[in-house]
């Protein structure tokens, strides 16, 4: 026993002191991060991950494939796939169902008027005395992430909120967030609103005193690569894609400087790839402003990337001018993961990168190419509705016929004692006789019901019943309800190719691998909360994703 004993007693002692040894030279990877950055990237469908892989960098995209954790399988659970709804969702761990962001405009019952998702006319701008400085949360219904760290830490953690876009800043960043800022296109500025501040922190006066944006529309937008290496798009001129105005074809190069008068002046900047540019130069700025992660309270910055949207809406998927946004926002993400490496180190940094929504292909292409899709005129199906409705029960009892949902009168038909759930029958019935309609559900069978398939789970997780509409369309596959446009694309669908989005975790405990488990949106706040050891969400819905740390 004791010639057995000791030499397994040694073996133990060396191995822990060799263990001991390693750890001393190699980092040791805190018990916290010291900053957490969620990225989310407006409108990035999966496929542009491979897609333009072979063009991407060695340090941007590439870097958080090859060294972090991709969830290959991440959807959206919810329509409509737009922008605030997005933002809300990675970051409250639920749907619009719960935090209340129904769509970016939606109409409101009691205001009797379409409401934008972050308008506040209680605050006003700071750095702008524009309508667009009247911002802040108050229509998100739950909290994000970064209220939890907030209140786990007694607010010695520090959040901030930055996009071009003010709803991709305000709502990721929470109620409770130390800042938010977005774009000013009419001056050129970084904004927040007395939600938040005051007055502008210096570090804001002086990076708006740079004139950046004057400086990246003094150029010419030329591709990246000789413009013969986009194999991966169409030919430039193709009639799929939208024009800047001023310009009769839609071509390279675009002349920036030439354009800003006719297409919002430095708004202009927002539709090329310099948005992105300016984004995380603000960024850098903020973290080294703010001086971030320099505490011993995990300290989160949430980053949204709102260019590719606008120029994705313009062009289309299958544009140089898309390819050659994402190729340019990669060497953007590459820069700022550079400077995060030196700033804090891989190590202390915690980053997730994920999309808000996808996007189809422009409809009129894949019909040219026979895969079925269409427009679909709202118009036509809102003043037949209108009519019929007038004629059966002596008023057209529709108030608005927005994000595919249909408002009912619900005061008139208390008035009149009409019967509800049978108007809502006869709308719900009536709308399936238009061509490019799926499926139609009613308050009332979303009520009675719990679906669990594609679409109708995607609307269930998408009504609000105090916010959404009585009758719910769903639209067929690769339809799209903005009839008028037959140039460049948009989203909002329940279909995959808006809910189908990459997610990348890497930094900080993230061990390299990927996995193909389906992974809902939601899952994103709670797998984030369990990494820092704080409580979810207040209603949080999405389940913790297994196996990215170590
Ligand atoms: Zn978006």
């Amino acid at each position: 026993m004791k010639k057995i004993f000791v030499p397994i007693f040694a073996l133990a002692a060396i191995l822990l002191m060799s263990q001991t040894s390693a750890k001393n030279k190699t980092t040791v990877t805190p018990t916290q991060p010291k900053l957490v950055v969620g990225i989310v990237v407006d409108q990035m469908r999966f496929d542009y991950i491979y897609r333009f892989w072979n063009k991407y960098s060695a340090n941007g995209i590439k870097r958080l494939v090859n060294e972090g954790y991709f969830c290959r399988n991440t959807n959206f659970n919810y329509m409509p796939t737009f922008t605030g709804p997005g933002h809300a969702s990675i970051f409250t761990g639920t749907t619009p169902a719960v935090h209340g962001i129904i769509s970016n405009n939606w109409y409101d019952r009691s205001a009797g008027k379409e409401v934008y998702c972050a308008q506040d006319q209680t605050v006003n701008g700071v750095g702008s005395t524009a309508e667009e400085g009247r911002r802040s949360p108050a229509r998100m219904l739950t909290s994000t992430v970064c209220d939890q760290l907030r209140l786990s830490s007694i607010k010695k953690s520090r959040t901030f909120g930055i996009a071009l876009k003010d709803r991709g800043a305000i709502l990721p960043a929470g109620h409770t967030a130390n800042g938010a800022f977005w774009y000013d296109g009419a001056s050129g500025n970084w904004i927040t609103s007395s939600y938040y501040m005051s007055q502008l922190p210096a570090w804001v006066n002086t990076f708006n005193a740079k004139k950046l944006p004057q400086t990246y529309l003094a150029q010419t937008w030329n591709t990246l690569l000789p413009i013969e290496q986009y194999t991966e798009s169409l030919p430039d001129d193709n009639p799929y894609e939208g024009l800047f105005k001023g310009e009769t074809k839609p071509v390279f190069p675009h002349d920036l400087a030439k354009l800003q008068d006719a297409n919002g002046k430095l708004g202009l900047i927002r539709s090329t790839p310099w948005g992105n540019t300016l984004t995380a130069e603000f960024a850098k700025a903020l973290i080294e402003g703010e001086q971030l992660g320099k505490t011993a309270f995990t300290d989160m910055l949430t980053l949204s990337f709102s260019s590719p949207d606008y120029v994705g809406h313009m062009y289309g998927p299958q544009s140089i001018e898309a390819e050659d946004t994402y190729l340019r926002f990669d060497q953007d993400l590459a820069n700022f993961l550079t400077f995060l490496d030196t700033y804090l180190g891989k190590n202390n940094v915690l980053v997730f990168l994920t999309a808000d929504h996808g996007a189809v292909e422009v409809p009129q292409y894949l019909k040219d190419n026979k895969i079925p899709a269409g427009y679909f005129d709202e118009r036509i199906l809102s003043d037949s509705l209108k009519k019929v409705l007038t004629r059966t029960y002596g008023d057209s009892l529709l108030l608005s016929y927005s994000n595919d949902q249909i408002f009912l009168d619900r005061k008139t038909i208390a008035a009149k004692k009409l019967n509800k759930p049978e108007i809502e029958r006869f709308v719900a019935d009536y709308c399936m006789k238009f061509e490019g309609v799926a499926a139609t559900m009613t308050a009332t069978d979303l009520n009675a019901n719990q679906y669990d398939m594609r679409p109708k789970r995607e609307v269930q997780n998408g009504y609000n019943f105090q916010r959404s509409g009585d009758v719910c369309v769903i639209l067929k596959p690769s339809w799209f309800g903005e009839w008028d446009r037959k140039t460049g694309t948009t989203h909002g669908a329940p279909w995959s190719y808006d809910t189908h989005v990459p997610l990348l975790w890497y930094g900080w405990k993230v061990q390299h691998g990927s996995t193909d488990v389906p992974v809902n949106i939601p899952d994103i706040a709670p797998t984030l909360s369990l990494m820092l050891n704080i409580q979810y969400p207040s209603g949080c819905t999405g389940q913790p994703i297994m196996g990215i740390t170590k």
